[in-house]
């Protein structure tokens, strides 16, 4: 008879598992939601946990964390705004880490990927899915409350900026987390990857304490994984005004 797998907590998080399956090691997330399974990720019951395979050929956090990143990542109990959430890929392993107790803002503009995230939220009750243009940071100002991180995810020739306009708007307590999946093909042919990747940092480095950046191939080629601990008293600087929530949030979803 084979013996039970092993899940062994990662970076102290008992949300976050790794284990190892033949000769490698593999990430699991402790799954918040029901299946089906989201992308054809695996599912292990162990009876107290559901774990799901966190992909890294799937999802850019994931290859990330395959890669060392040392930066932050989300935790139990925290609320996230995810910038780019698709059909929910990577925004429902976020919603894992967070855990039940935790939120994740998850924003998409385009309607196609937004119809599957509405239905990913019916399975996981702590996504909470905004259709929205992430350029338009104040228009969604009622739906999502001070948050502990931004992940971003959009794959957009501006997409520092538009991270640096949410984190003024979002992000709630000093040293918050910024984490940025970075597409250098998205940032013009003027230069190489490399050169965008250093465009990049010296714009975050103006607002964040930068971690160093982890190269996301052979996942995702010409992809990094960039972000830090942001400076608050830098957007007071800039003379912006954090959001204040006049109601409760209740964001945009299927169900009443
Ligand atoms: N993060 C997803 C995952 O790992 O599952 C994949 C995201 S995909 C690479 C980029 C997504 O960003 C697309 O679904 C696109 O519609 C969305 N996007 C691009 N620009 C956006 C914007 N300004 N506001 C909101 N979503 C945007």
């Amino acid at each position: 008879m084979r013996a039970p797998r092993r899940f062994v907590p990662d970076r102290g998080s008992a949300r976050l598992v790794r284990t190892r399956v033949a000769d490698r090691t593999e990430l699991f997330t402790d799954s918040v939601g029901r299946p089906p399974p989201v992308y054809g990720e695996r599912w292990v019951e162990t009876g107290a946990h559901s774990y799901r395979s966190f992909e890294p050929g799937r999802s850019k956090l994931s290859a990330g964390i395959v890669h060392d990143w040392a930066g932050p990542l989300p935790t139990d109990g925290e609320r996230w705004l995810y910038l780019g959430a698709a059909s929910g890929t990577t925004a429902s392993h976020i919603a894992d880490l967070v855990g039940p107790s935790g939120r994740v803002y998850a924003l998409e503009r385009s309607p196609r990927p937004f119809a599957r995230l509405l239905a990913l939220a019916e399975r996981w009750p702590n996504v909470l899915p905004i259709l929205a243009d992430a350029r338009a940071p104040r228009e969604y100002s009622r739906l999502v409350p001070p948050v502990a991180g931004v992940y971003a995810d959009i794959a957009q020739p501006d997409q520092v900026e538009i991270v640096r306009r949410n984190a003024e708007l979002y992000l709630g307590a000093a040293r918050a987390s910024v984490v940025l999946a970075l597409k250098t093909a998205s940032m013009g042919r003027d230069r190489d990857a490399a050169g965008h990747l250093r465009t990049a940092l010296e714009e975050l480095a103006t607002w964040v304490d930068v971690t160093p950046a982890v190269r996301l191939d052979p996942f995702h080629k010409g992809h990094y994984l960039i972000g830090g601990r942001a400076r608050p008293e830098l957007f007071r600087v800039r003379g912006a005004t954090p959001v204040t929530l006049s109601r409760a949030p209740h964001p945009v979803r299927s169900r009443p």
